[in-house]
């Protein structure tokens, strides 16, 4: 594990509610998924929410 944040303990996603240990920022791994794959607005949403949550940390 590189992320000393990433809990393994699982928690409701705040899109589909179901609880899920994958997750980031709020979203499930299968939502993520389906925001790349189908909704690229909101997922554009959660990148933002990504950026606003790890900073420049994430970028390098
Ligand atoms: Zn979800």
């Amino acid at each position: 594990m590189d992320d000393p944040d990433a809990a393994a303990q699982p928690r409701p996603c705040v899109r589909c509610a179901e609880p899920c240990v994958l997750w980031v920022v709020g979203r499930c791994a299968d939502c993520m998924a389906d925001l790349y794959f189908h909704h690229p607005e909101e997922y554009r949403v959660f990148k933002d929410d990504v950026r606003r949550e790890y900073g420049t940390k994430a970028t390098s």
